[in-house]
């Protein structure tokens, strides 16, 4: 499962931005990996460096060094629309304003040809091109208005930084589906997918953007607007499960106290006697610590993760390849040896990397695996900037839990409810996107045709 994409701006007068930006991008590196990229302006001329592959290959002191200027905004890219390549790394730039998105448009092609009609030619196949092009396009006499309006024509997720030669701009898409913080710095504002990003370069967090928000910030300081009428919040809730980090803040809430009641939750659903609890590493390890101390069960590191295998541009040759995860993970036997362990886990997806983690284990020597997971099955696909899989591939809509348990190779499987996991976030479940989970989408949405099939 695939993160759509991180994002940062800041606007800071007396500073040269490109190296603050390159660091919190860095920071938000777990959002993205395929591509990075940062505009800037001198407040004359917008300038742009992207490249492909994580943030510290794309970016050198040379390519900072021709990114001047006080404002700017960064992007990290995992691509949901539009194909992984150069042209379709972002920040995008449509006349004289630069964009960088996160998150999916669901009536992006309607828009697409709309705008093809009226004389725009594109030069990426992303929808964020398709998000500037309806900006600069739209009716209005000032910038906010502008995408007022052009917010009156999306549908679906949208975390948006906007630059242009005077100004840094956030918005947050109605529904809120995707996070977006506001920090201060010395003389200005920052603006960030999540909170940890500020933290990494001395910003101070000052408060979330709320949905269906415009802030603009300029040399008059910062301007809110709300030019639509807000029927209800969708925060997606897999951002509480697996995608922000555990130090970031969404919602007012500190994701790794979020994960770590995820865990304990488990203990209660789910109780069994074991020698240790594994958290998945790392995104499991706070539901983990969770589970242990709410069972009593000692945690262990049993298996080790290479924090360093991301996205690299050599591909593993066969002989690797038929070595699955060992290439990610590492088991200890000298730990797991003859025991009974718990693996706490975020999520099954399609269900392939699951069984190799449990082989993996039993091979070091673990004589019971029970495996607990800190989301409900996923059923559905998603269509607000989450690469998942498509209805038939998501294991859970096509087996049952006592079947994916042995096809898993686990003695034991229990997912979290899903009032446990509500109950967990803390938010009610009318301001979440749980769609993933139980097919209700936050807005309508054109389901494939198998789904229509299964549903009938
Ligand atoms: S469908 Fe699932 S992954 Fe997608 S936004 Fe909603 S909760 Fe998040």
């Amino acid at each position: 499962m695939k993160e759509s994409c991180g994002i940062f701006g800041i606007y800071s007068p007396d500073d040269e931005v490109a190296r603050t930006i390159f660091f919190a991008l860095f920071a938000l590196q777990h959002r993205g990996q395929e591509s990075s990229g940062i505009a800037s302006t001198n407040g004359k001329k917008i300038y742009i460096h992207t490249g492909m592959g994580l943030v510290p290959q794309v970016f050198d002191e040379r390519s900072l060094q021709s990114l001047p200027g006080h404002i700017g905004i960064g992007h990290n890219r995992y691509s949901t629309t539009g194909a992984s390549r150069k042209e379709n790394a972002q920040p995008v730039v449509v006349g004289n304003i630069s964009l960088g998105h996160n998150g999916n448009i669901i009536n992006a092609s309607t828009l697409r040809e709309e705008l093809k009609q009226r004389g725009h030619d594109f030069s990426t196949s992303t929808d964020s091109e398709v998000i500037a092009a309806l900006v600069s396009s739209s009716k209005g006499a000032t910038l906010a208005e502008k995408i007022g309006n052009a917010m009156g024509r999306l549908k679906g997720a949208y975390s948006l930084v906007i630059l242009t030669p005077d100004c840094l701009i956030g918005v947050r898409d109605p529904l809120g589906v995707r996070p977006l913080c506001l920090g201060k710095v010395d003389h200005g504002f920052v603006i960030a997918s999540e909170s940890c990003a500020l933290d990494h370069i001395g910003a101070s967090f000052w408060r979330e953007v709320d949905p269906g928000e415009i802030v603009m910030i300029n040399e008059n300081g910062l301007n809110s607007f709300r030019p639509l009428e807000l029927k209800r919040e969708a925060i997606c809730v897999f951002e509480y499960i697996y995608f922000a980090r555990p130090d970031s803040v969404i919602g007012g809430r500190l994701l790794y106290d979020v994960r770590e009641r995820m865990g304990r939750r488990l203990t209660h659903e789910y109780p069994v006697k074991a020698d240790m609890v594994i958290g998945i590493p790392d995104s499991a390890t706070v539901a983990g610590v969770g589970y242990s101390e709410e069972s009593g069960i000692p945690l262990s590191l049993g298996l080790v993760k290479n924090r360093y295998v991301g996205r690299t541009f050599i591909e593993p040759d066969q002989r690797i390849r038929d070595l699955g995860v060992k290439l990610k993970f590492n088991p200890l036997p000298h730990l797991l040896r003859g025991k009974k362990v718990v693996v706490v886990d975020d999520s099954i997806v399609r269900g392939t990397t699951t069984p190799h983690v449990v082989s993996l284990l039993r091979q070091a020597g673990a004589k019971e695996i029970h495996l607990r997971i800190s989301s409900p099955p996923i059923r559905y696909p998603c269509f607000f900037g989450v690469d998942m899989a498509t209805q038939w591939e998501l294991i859970a809509s096509q087996k049952e839990v006592a079947d994916i348990c042995s096809l898993v190779g686990a003695d034991s499987l229990g997912y979290l409810s899903l009032p446990g996991l509500i109950e967990s976030v803390g938010l009610p479940s009318s301001d979440l996107c749980l769609a993933c989970l139980t097919g209700e989408y936050p807005i309508p949405v054109q389901l494939p045709l198998h789904k229509l099939a299964l549903s009938s």
